[in-house]
């Protein structure tokens, strides 16, 4: 592109001279340009509308045309020319590289993408003067110039970073600058110093005990978003080395906190859901699988973050599921001996002394020949309900142990027993409904005051109703 550099401040003046565009930014440069477009567009439209007559029309202006070979290089062939010219000269307009040549104090800068770029630029400057400000005595001079920019549209394709433009605002500012290094803690510049290499060795060195060249998915840090920026700066502002060292040094090391953020992918089972299907045609308490449950996987991502070797946080950032568990399906009978069919428990579980609290003992599971149940006390007569749905497989009269007793099946692995009734509400072979009452606390069997002696198990292997209730009391106090 030499030809097309030659060109450029001339043309760009003279499209600034024609006032072709009025305004500076580049916005509105091309919200301009886009209905220049438009408008051309329309136009070609409007040429091609014109150009295509009726046929016959069109033939006969051939005919003619034929006829008089400058009419139709007149009516034809110039303006198809022209309007191919229009179309590329718009197409080139729209592509070329239009910058903002930045003046400050009448010295050119450079050529930034927008006032913006410019602004950040200003005010990275304002951190490295005040940077220096601070070191300087308060009398004196500090920015002697000024930083109204003034912009020039150009076509440019070489834009500069907010550094770079920065950087040559100190340049032509005529004071003392330096090439030096800044450190900026948290986003603020906090020092500026000529050993840039040598800090940044030295802050190697530091994160070098925390990188593993092995992982890709480790990544260290500075707790303090600790960066170091090459640049130009006053030359009043750069900082002894040593005092650098001591300022980040300070606080046992604030500054200096590495963290690493490490992510691990690892793959954990998910459990298969149980689906019950009711059958009539098989005993009831029995069960056959119909299908057999398998589990599933997925891989979970976590993000472990330290902080100087200690755990600081640890999120899942991302599950994917790899095997989708197969759910078991179990059919359980509801026939029952006399025909009828049961009920099955809903799986879920109330409390079969409502509004007594008081635990005198919990089930002792893990000793052999421990207690198998929960003592609930209770006032003599107080109703005892069917904790779930299911059928009475047990209706027992002062057995030496548990006196009078109730035994609930509830159709899906799971049983309950009731003890020490005074007297009984069912029947052997009822089937009974979640809460319904079932019969009375009493004091029969190997029983030394009212209470209700409640078991559960499933499959036949007894469990504590504390893993049902875990609400309750853990031992009432008094007992
Ligand atoms: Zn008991």
């Amino acid at each position: 592109m030499p030809l097309f550099r030659l060109l450029q401040n001339p043309l760009g003046d003279f499209l600034y001279a024609v006032g072709f565009f009025v305004e500076y930014t580049l916005v509105r440069l091309f919200r301009r340009l886009r209905m220049v477009f438009c408008w051309l567009r329309r136009a070609l439209g409007n040429l091609l509308l014109l150009a295509l007559r009726p046929p016959i029309q069109a033939l006969l202006d051939l005919g003619v045309a034929l006829h008089s070979p400058g009419r139709f290089l007149l009516g034809y062939l110039l303006p198809a020319a022209a309007t191919i010219g229009l179309i590329l000269l718009v197409r080139a307009g729209l592509s070329l590289p239009f910058a903002l040549r930045v003046t400050v104090n009448g010295q050119t800068v450079g050529y930034v993408a927008s006032e913006e770029a410019f602004d950040n630029a200003r005010a990275d400057v304002l951190a490295r003067v005040n940077s220096a400000r601070e070191l300087l005595a308060a009398d004196r001079q500090t920015l002697s110039w000024d930083l109204e920019p003034s912009y020039t549209l150009s076509i440019s394709d070489v834009t500069m970073t907010e550094s770079e433009v920065a950087n040559e605002i100190l340049r032509i500012s005529g004071s003392e600058i330096s090439e030096a290094t800044a450190v900026y803690v948290d986003g603020v510049l906090c020092f500026v110093t000529t050993e840039g290499d040598h800090l940044r060795r030295y802050l190697n060195s530091i994160k070098a005990p925390w990188e593993d060249p092995t992982s890709q998915t480790t990544r260290v840090s500075f707790v303090h978003g600790l960066r170091l920026v090459d640049g130009i700066y006053l030359t009043d502002s750069v900082v002894p080395y040593a005092d650098v060292l001591a300022a980040l040094q300070a606080n046992d090391g604030e500054d200096l906190q590495v963290k690493v953020s490490e992510r691990i992918t690892e793959t954990q089972e998910i459990p298969y859901d149980t689906e019950t299907q009711e059958d009539s045609e098989l005993d009831f308490g029995k069960s056959e699988t119909v299908q057999e449950g398998v589990p599933g996987s997925e891989a979970v991502t976590r993000e472990l973050t330290y902080i100087n070797g200690t755990l600081v946080d640890d999120q899942v950032v991302d599950v994917q599921v790899q095997q989708s568990p197969t759910p078991e399906i179990i059919r359980r009978g509801t026939r029952l001996k006399n025909g009828m069919i049961g009920k099955l428990g809903t799986g879920t579980f109330i409390w079969p002394v409502p509004g007594y609290r008081t635990i005198s003992r919990w089930a002792n599971l893990q000793v052999r020949g421990g207690h198998r149940g929960v003592d609930i006390a209770a006032p003599y007569g107080t109703p005892i309900y069917a904790s779930d749905s299911g059928t009475v497989v047990e209706v027992v009269n002062m057995h030496p142990s548990w006196g009078n007793y109730v035994t609930i099946d509830h159709g899906n692995g799971y049983k309950t027993l009731y003890a020490h009734m005074s007297s009984f509400a069912v029947s052997l072979g009822d089937t009974v409904s979640q809460g319904q009452v079932i019969g009375y606390v009493g004091s029969t069997g190997d029983s030394t005051g009212n209470h209700c002696h409640f078991e559960m198990s499933y499959n036949n292997v007894l469990f504590s109703a504390y893993d049902v209730f875990p609400n309750m009391p853990i031992k009432n106090p008094d007992f």
